[in-house]
């Protein structure tokens, strides 16, 4: 198998693993308990609470522990809504992943409005419009995603969250693809919440955790027993919150991997160019994580393409996929002003620390063999592009 899926999710690093065997294992303690037993859970709970902050260079008591990136999103922005119920606006860009879209689009039945701040064709954050729509009347909250899963577009999160600050809204980034790939600081920033997730950091599913800055005030999404400082209600999961803090660790000690990650994506895609006519990248091919590449290959059934390679063991990603596996052409690729055509005919590898120069070389054959094989059964040789 050829792994180029790492945006969906990554390896554990063994390192992580071990950190969380006796967690798993022997240490089986509440942490909300009085005793020894329980009291070394909270002991590592909160040890990895000051791994997890280090990676953003936030305050161990501004970290929250989710159960996933997702329960982040909606943490952030339903806390947004509950605490300005005069405020009916909710912002966010259009490219946002749908775990901040969806939850915005939920409210419109209940009387909200969400508002999708647009893009170019290069998936860069249009920042006027931007300062237009933080300076609108109402606003409860503004979500701009930090890095894009689809494409690796970097957003102007500074600018973003500045523009916001001085109108007195909200500001929430959604950090999952961004954080352990790029340096992300909150440091000096006016960011009030911003969302992570183990699995995209080579730590375990099930995990997540929120930053939330001293200064906001906030409501829980998750009542009950009052654990993490009465900000999330539920028994840790000690064992995934261990994992996360030696991810985070590992990823703050290895950000500059970057550059090598990129070198070999950039081999990647040089190679596909060179070999493969038209081919064409989705986002800003500057200002994108060091790890992916989106491609637009013309003529080419995305979902058609998808099959071949992993017929070929290869594995990687539609624009956008629904939890049945459906695919439907890229939302993100449609909002950069692209036709469904070029949505439906682009596809996202996404490597990672793990992947070889080998990987890369039998990639690009694999995709090469794949498109000449669906280019060859299409009347045109693929080489048309209808703009629907
Ligand atoms: N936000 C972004 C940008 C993502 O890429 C993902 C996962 O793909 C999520 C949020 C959701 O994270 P999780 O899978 O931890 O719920």
């Amino acid at each position: 198998m050829i792994y180029l899926d790492n945006n969906a999710t990554t390896a554990i690093d063994p390192e992580v693993r071990e950190a969380m065997m006796p967690w798993l294992v022997e240490n089986y303690g509440n942490p909300s308990a009085g005793y020894r037993f329980g009291k070394i859970a909270r002991k590592a709970i909160e040890a990895a609470r000051e791994q997890v902050a280090d990676l953003i260079d936030a305050q161990p008591e501004e970290i929250v522990f989710t159960s996933c990136g997702t329960e982040s999103n909606n943490t952030a922005i339903q806390s947004a809504i509950g605490l300005r119920p005069e405020s009916k606006t909710l912002l966010c860009s259009d490219v946002e992943h749908s775990a901040v879209l969806e939850v915005m689009q939920h409210f419109d039945s209940r009387g909200y409005d969400h508002r999708l701040n647009p893009v170019d064709s290069s998936g860069d954050l249009d920042l006027d419009a931007w300062k237009d729509n933080v300076a609108a009347e109402g606003v409860a909250i503004a979500s701009l995603i930090w890095a894009n899963n689809e494409t690796g577009v970097i957003s102007p999160v500074e600018r973003a969250a500045e523009l916001t600050a001085e109108c007195g809204v909200f500001f929430h980034t959604d950090a999952v693809q961004a954080v352990g790939k790029i340096q992300v600081s909150v440091r000096d920033l006016p960011i009030h919440a911003l969302s992570m997730s183990a699995h995209k950091i080579y730590g375990p599913k099930g995990v997540g955790a929120l930053f939330l800055s001293r200064d906001v005030r906030f409501q829980p999404l998750l009542w009950g027993g009052g654990q993490e400082s009465e900000r999330r209600s539920g028994t840790e999961n000690v064992a995934g919150i261990v994992g996360f803090g030696k991810a985070a660790e590992l990823a703050k000690s290895r950000l500059d991997e970057g550059e090598s990650i990129a070198a070999k994506r950039d081999t990647f895609e040089e190679g596909l160019i060179s070999e493969i006519p038209d081919i064409e990248i989705n986002g800003n091919p500057k200002r994108r994580l060091p790890n992916t590449s989106n491609l637009y290959f013309p003529g080419v059934d995305g979902e058609g393409l998808l099959i071949l390679l992993d017929e070929a063991g290869v594995c990687c990603s539609p624009g956008s996929a629904c939890s049945t596996g459906a695919v439907q052409p890229s939302r993100i690729v449609k909002a950069m002003g692209h036709p469904s055509a070029r949505a439906r005919s682009s596809v996202r590898f996404s490597i990672s620390r793990n992947t070889t120069m080998d990987e890369i070389r039998e990639g690009i054959a694999a995709v090469r063999t794949a498109v000449g094989k669906l280019r060859v059964t299409m009347p045109s040789g693929g080489r048309v592009v209808i703009n629907s």
